[in-house]
């Protein structure tokens, strides 16, 4: 795709990088029939390549007119249409740039909303306090509001581990929305690490890894808090130690460090490092035998579970993960059951649910309906905010992987 570059923007190199990415495209449309908003929504510009022609156009532009932005706003960024590309379109990191670039204002309650989640998730305190709150005072709250606030976790039967002498460690990224939200996900992976004789360590004051922001085109806020996590993790590596994420939308973003801190000179070499070095738990766990089928070939006698697997697209088409899952999970009493339309986004995505509530919705729905049809008795996923979406739309308990893992070893230990 030939563009011809404002004047004003012809020496940015990120300008030039967005360049090389259009020149690969050749307009085939393949992308069209994985991209989530194009199947909702029927319009050739709420689609991938008609994306693609807007940033094109706002390229040599050096602008775009509002309701071209909102095409670009729809987007859920899933990278479903980046997995299905013959010709490796990098469009994730194509609209990232774009959205960088973008000066016209969204509309009024688009921007308030952005501002109070960037402002509010990442920092850790503030968020438990309104979620406990909101909590509190749940039927007061609109229902448009309630349907965000995450519901109360029951404790887990899972043993709190405390720091032990074990052979090996691992740095353990809590994330922000996890940790309070779900914070069973982290101590059943503290658990079955601990069962594997790993160490678990921990960042203090940890933060955000600057995606919230980045996304919502806040990227000058998102990349400060990038550099600032790198430096922190960097001085804690040293050989053999791993960073682990289990949240797959963090991981992915610190995996894509070196592409989004590529400009910056004073720590691309570190970000580089660090994202070497970046495992989902996932990755981790598949290097060591089945925990689950090793415990089980003792000679339990746990019960047929039927489970249904939804993979977040930050984990199949960010991390290219997508056979991840159940091969961990696989044992003689679980069966898994087919789902249909796999590669196609919750509706999560990030802060989508809240910024973009009815396609959000129609989503889930979609994917609720999917997941449910042979009648599983457990959902897993590997991403905090598809767990809360999809449990916010089903009555059929929805884990992540490891929540659900760290119970069945449990149990066959038992
Ligand atoms: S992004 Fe890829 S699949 Fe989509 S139109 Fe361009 S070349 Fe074809
Ligand atoms: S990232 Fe997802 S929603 Fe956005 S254009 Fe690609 S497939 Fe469509």
């Amino acid at each position: 795709m030939q563009t011809k570059i404002h004047p004003s923007l012809i020496d940015s190199p990120i300008v030039q990088e967005a360049e090389s990415i259009l020149r690969s495209c050749v307009h085939c449309g393949f992308c069209n029939a994985v991209c989530p908003t194009y199947q909702i929504l029927g319009d050739e510009l709420d689609g991938p390549r008609g994306r693609i022609y807007l940033i094109k156009n706002l390229l040599e532009d050096n602008a775009i007119a509002i309701e071209a932005n909102q095409h670009l706003d729809r987007c859920l960024t899933c990278r479903s249409c980046e997995t299905s590309c013959p010709s490796g379109v990098q469009y994730g990191r194509l609209i990232d740039i774009a959205r960088g670039l973008i000066k016209v204002k969204s509309p009024w309650f688009y921007r308030v909303k952005s501002y109070f989640i960037r402002k509010i998730v990442p920092q850790r305190h503030l968020f438990s306090t309104l979620v406990t709150l909101g909590r509190l005072c749940l039927p007061l709250i609109p229902h448009v509001l309630a349907k965000h606030i995450p519901p109360r976790v029951q404790p887990s039967n899972i043993p709190m581990v405390s720091k032990s002498d074990n052979c090996e460690g691992v740095l353990l990224l809590t994330g922000c929305v996890q940790n309070i939200a779900t914070p069973n996900v982290n101590q059943s992976i503290a658990y079955l690490l601990d069962s594997l004789k790993v160490d678990v360590n921990y960042l203090e004051n940890e933060g955000c890894c600057g995606a919230l922001e980045y996304h919502l085109s806040a990227h000058d806020a998102g990349i400060e808090k990038m550099k600032k996590l790198v430096l922190r993790l960097h001085e804690q590596l040293h050989d053999n130690f791993w960073i682990i994420s289990s949240a797959s939308g963090c991981g992915v973003t610190i995996k894509d460090y070196p592409t989004i801190l590529q400009y910056e000179t004073d720590i691309i070499a570190k970000a580089q490092e660090v994202a070497d070095r970046v495992l989902d738990i996932g990755e981790y766990l598949s290097r060591f035998p089945n925990l689950l089928s090793a415990n089980e070939a003792e000679g339990c006698q746990a019960e047929k579970l039927k489970v249904a697997v939804h993979t977040p697209c930050t984990l199949q088409h960010g991390q290219n993960l997508s056979e991840l899952i159940k091969p961990l999970l696989r044992a003689e009493h679980i069966e898994f059951v087919d789902v249909k339309e796999g590669h196609i986004c919750c509706g999560s995505a990030g802060s989508y649910s809240i910024m973009q509530p009815e396609i959000s919705a129609e989503l889930t729905q979609r994917k609720v309906s999917a997941l449910e049809l042979h009648k599983p008795d457990t959902i897993v996923t590997a991403n905090i905010g598809c767990q809360l979406t999809l449990q916010s739309h089903s009555d059929v308990r929805v884990m992540h992987w490891v929540e659900f893992l760290a119970e069945q070893v449990l149990m066959t230990k038992n």
